[in-house]
């Protein structure tokens, strides 16, 4: 630290500054008043050089003894450590006051003394608590009256000089005692505002922490929410598989037992019966991977996409074949990140792909990737049925389709998983699409930690 940063930072801690809270005005007056001794301390050597060095040499000693001694006690009330704060700035009023009460003395009014009581009365109002603001005024006009009854005595040493008469010392000085009296009333207004704005900045402060607290605890309370929803979604979804379990294979057994003694309706009511038990199952397996969606029994890998693509392939090659679909994929990169939900989001997206195909054309799938801000933006692409605009956001909903079950049959719960593991991982999903053109749905991955 240099010399000046720790010549500010000692005078600081003398002041004990840290003990005063900073939302405090007089903590503010008080760091004024710091400031003012940190640099009346060099600045006074301006005046006290040029003003001993004339007065020695016009033979006023007693000036030069005034002098230095103020220089001392301002560099007392900044360096001795034992003194109240209190005590400092009374001494350091009291010094001003001194050095313009002998400067109106000893010179008169054609000499500073005049300047320093203005400039006492100043740092009086400053630097104490607004409740002092008028003490200074009236010491000027205590000290005016009181050198007025000097002046009538006639044993001041500048009598010879033209203003030497009362009338004419009060012409000079009522304008002293008239600014005193002024700066006591209108400064203290300004720090009372000031006041005003730092209270009004604490309370807003607490009420922004009341209420940051309250977002935590609500996100907290969510957070348990979630997981209770969560853990209800799983026991319900894998209780419920048992009786549907037997219902299916009731259903079963009355069709084979019973198939040849029903008539058309009865054997349409079956039928009936085991599709919704069919969809049932499949909406209650959806429920179940949904609310499985845990990122942290993960553990990252080396997952090469292209390979990724090929497992997918193999598990839709029924449909890819009966669709005549064509899946295209190259240079797909190796990211260091979790398997098996990428897996999930691509599945996902690939399924739909086939699924929603354009009835007039077989279905063309592309999926490429871009390096972009630090990620790999992954996009899968068709040339289906397409989105309408209005329903970009609404198809990751849970339960949402667009769809009735006759046209494509499904849960409404693909895209919502997908939703969900993008979610967990932090990333991005988001769909582009013109209605009867076909989609590209783009997700985000960030490789966790290296990349290859
Ligand atoms: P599901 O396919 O079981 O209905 P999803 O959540 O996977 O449920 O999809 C929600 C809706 O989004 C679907 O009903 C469908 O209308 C629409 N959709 C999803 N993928 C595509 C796609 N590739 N092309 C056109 N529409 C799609």
């Amino acid at each position: 630290m240099g010399i000046w940063k720790r010549y500010k930072q000692h005078i600081k801690n003398n002041f004990c500054l840290d003990q005063i809270p900073i939302n405090d005005i007089y903590y503010w007056k008080t760091r004024l008043f710091a400031n003012a001794i940190i640099y009346t301390l060099p600045l006074s050597l301006i005046a006290y050089i040029p003003g001993v060095y004339y007065s020695w040499r016009l033979g006023l000693y007693s000036l030069v003894l005034i002098d230095t001694l103020a220089v001392l006690l301002i560099f007392l009330i900044g360096f001795l450590p034992t003194l109240s704060l209190q005590l400092r700035k009374a001494l350091f009023v009291f010094c001003v006051y001194f050095i313009a009460v002998t400067f109106v003395w000893l010179i008169g009014t054609s000499g500073p003394g005049l300047l320093y009581m203005l400039a006492a009365s100043y740092f009086c109002i400053l630097i104490f608590p607004n409740q002092y603001a008028f003490y200074p005024a009236f010491i000027n006009l205590a000290i005016c009256l009181l050198t007025a009854i000097i002046i009538s005595m006639n044993i001041l040493p500048w009598k010879e000089s033209p203003t030497h008469n009362v009338s004419e010392w009060f012409a000079v000085c009522t304008n002293l005692i008239f600014l005193g009296f002024i700066s006591s009333a209108l400064i203290p207004r300004v720090f009372n505002s000031l006041d005003r704005a730092l209270r009004m900045e604490q309370e807003m402060r607490i009420e922004r922490d009341r209420q940051n607290l309250m977002l935590e605890k609500t996100l907290e309370d969510l957070k348990v929410k979630n997981q209770e929803l969560e853990q209800f979604a799983f026991i319900a979804s894998h209780d419920l598989q048992e009786p549907l379990r037997m219902i299916t294979s009731f259903l079963g057994q009355i069709e084979k037992k019973y198939g040849d003694i029903l008539d058309d309706k009865g054997r349409q009511y079956i039928y009936f019966a085991s599709d919704g038990a069919k969809r049932m199952r499949q909406i209650i397996l959806d429920l179940l991977e949904y609310s499985r969606i845990d990122q942290t029994q993960f553990k990252p890998e080396f997952v090469d996409i292209g390979l990724l693509m090929d497992e997918i392939c193999i598990l839709h090659s029924k449909t890819i074949e009966e669709k005549s679909a064509s899946i295209h994929y190259q240079d797909l990169p190796v990211i260091h990140h979790y398997r098996a939900p990428l897996f999930q989001v691509l599945q996902n997206l690939i399924s739909n792909a086939l699924k929603y195909s354009h009835p007039d054309r077989k279905p063309d799938i592309t999926v490429s990737a871009i390096w972009k801000d630090k990620a790999w933006v992954i996009s899968v692409q068709d040339n289906g049925i397409g989105i309408e605009h209005a329903y970009f956001d609404k198809i990751f909903v849970l339960f949402e389709r667009l769809h009735s079950k006759h046209e494509y049959g499904g849960t409404g719960m693909g895209l919502a998983i997908v939703k969900k593991v993008m979610d967990s991982l932090q990333e991005r999903i988001w769909v582009e699409s013109e209605n009867g053109q076909g989609a590209i749905f783009h997700f985000t991955i960030e490789p966790i930690g290296s990349e290859v």
